[in-house]
């Protein structure tokens, strides 16, 4: 990686999306109905995701910019199960319940915030609505190693899950205090152990810089805690501050977070502790270990990226269930509403908490196409892209390659006849580098409370 002038790095920090979808969430709107969704369900053949939403945490984390539902009433958990089975019922009216299930993930909110007999009920439930699981079906479960027992831990190996990954943000005292998240790395290594004693044989451990108070030195000691615990995968984000947006944090000193430079840094230094320690960089801020699947999946130009991280099921048609999920098929994308009352009521009239969405038109689904290669592999094969969608790429996104040329002279980006593809150190603007493709951005421009910063 070259050397980098983290002066000139910090003037590329600015609003931008994640792109964990393309359009957008803030393009989802009623424009997209219900029926549309429905005939969407009815009328796909391919393989399902299926991502369960279980939303109730104990307490705030500040820095979360999760859906959360803050309880410490058992029965609001209880009835929400109730909920999720009228969801699930509905679904399984729409859906070819035939389908294979070659994905599963339990989304939070605190998933183990509910007992072991509970978590069995909801997968045992799905399981017979949905009984066609693939023998290598990827099933997967967030933990927060404060809320894990070894009850759940069986759950878990009775249904076969598989991947687990644990949320740890940063072992710094200070900085747990600030984000109001006590979790020593003794609590997270007695999880990690756990999942292990059961044989799940991938686990994620998820960090974020861009904390307040975290600053290089002190974000060493956070990688020296954790990478004790040896996991098979590490995903690093970049705290999105969006206090507009997420009340929690508003209770941050904003004098306290790292500047844009200091971000580079750590990131940076990030990368070199993983490779020195045998890891490399997967997509924009994941790091696996060279034998992981991730890696044949990325020299074969089909890694993917949804709204779970990174993965090599691509192509199948993720159904969102529960409060405020989201589901996404080739050509649309599919939100659940975030309001409990509105959850529930729509399933007492027993229709699809459906609330808003997006149907891609023809020039969505090819940008979507390129900017989801770009996240993924760090390049695009201009070729295919014409081949697939019948276009002359240079030609439809000339304007797009007009806006590159700041990124090719500063050598983050190289542009031949067949294919653009993103320096080491480009990926570190990964995220910049795909606006340009982006038909949607130009409404944002100015806007300072569209998106979190880039950098
Ligand atoms: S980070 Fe996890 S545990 Fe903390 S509030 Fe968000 S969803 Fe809940």
């Amino acid at each position: 990686m070259s050397t980098i002038d983290f002066e000139k790095f910090s003037k590329y920090s600015k609003p931008g999306p994640r792109y964990t979808s393309y359009p957008t969430a803030l393009e989802f709107s009623d424009d997209f109905r219900y029926d549309d969704y429905l005939r969407f369900l009815e009328s796909g053949k391919e393989k399902l995701s299926l991502y369960v939403h279980l939303p109730f945490c104990r307490s705030a984390c500040y820095f979360c910019g999760c859906n959360v539902v803050f309880t410490s009433k058992e029965e609001k958990l209880s009835q929400y199960i109730e909920y999720l089975k009228k969801e699930i019922d509905i679904l399984a009216n729409h859906i070819d319940t035939n389908r294979e299930v070659i994905q599963f993930h339990f989304g939070g909110g605190t998933p183990t915030y509910y007992k072991a007999f509970e978590l069995d009920e909801i997968v045992s439930y799905i399981k017979s609505k949905f009984p066609n699981w693939s023998e290598d079906a990827e099933i997967s479960c967030e933990i927060d190693p404060r809320f894990f027992n070894e009850d759940q831990m069986k759950v878990f190996a009775k249904h076969g899950f598989n991947r687990i990954s644990f949320g740890v943000q940063d072992l710094d005292a200070q900085v747990q205090k600030e984000i109001h998240r006590i979790q020593p790395l003794e609590l997270t290594k007695a999880a990690v152990d756990l999942a292990r004693k059961y044989g799940i044989n991938s686990i994620n451990t998820d960090l974020i810089y861009g904390l307040p108070y975290q600053n290089l030195e002190s974000f060493k000691k956070t990688l020296e805690g954790v990478i004790t615990l040896d996991p098979d995968r590490f995903a690093v984000f970049n705290y999105a501050h969006v206090p507009w947006l997420m009340k929690t944090m508003r209770k941050f000193d904003e004098t306290t977070l790292p500047s844009p430079e200091e971000k580079l840094k750590i990131f940076r230094y990030t990368i070199d502790f993983f490779e020195g320690h045998g890891y490399k960089m997967v997509g924009m801020d994941h790091f696996a270990k060279p034998e992981d699947e991730l890696f044949a999946a990325i020299a074969k130009g089909e890694l993917h990226r949804n709204f779970q991280g990174y993965t090599t099921k691509g192509g199948a048609n993720l159904v969102g269930i529960g409060l405020t999920s989201i589901g996404e098929g080739s050509r649309y994308y599919a939100q659940n509403t975030k309001d409990m009352k509105a959850y529930e009521d729509a399933l007492d009239e027993g229709r699809l908490p459906f609330e808003r969405g997006v149907m891609l038109s023809e020039d969505d689904y090819l940008r979507k196409a390129v900017i989801m290669e770009l996240m993924a592999n760090f390049s695009i094969d201009i070729r295919r892209v014409e081949q697939e969608h019948g276009i002359d790429f240079k030609a439809y996104f000339a304007d797009a390659l007009d806006a590159l040329q700041e990124f090719v002279d500063a050598d983050l980006v190289e542009i031949n006849a067949e294919r653009i593809t993103v320096s080491p150190t480009g990926t570190l603007l990964i995220r910049n580098i795909a606006m340009p493709f982006d038909a949607y951005m130009h409404q944002y421009a100015g806007n300072k409370k569209s998106f979190s910063k880039t950098v």
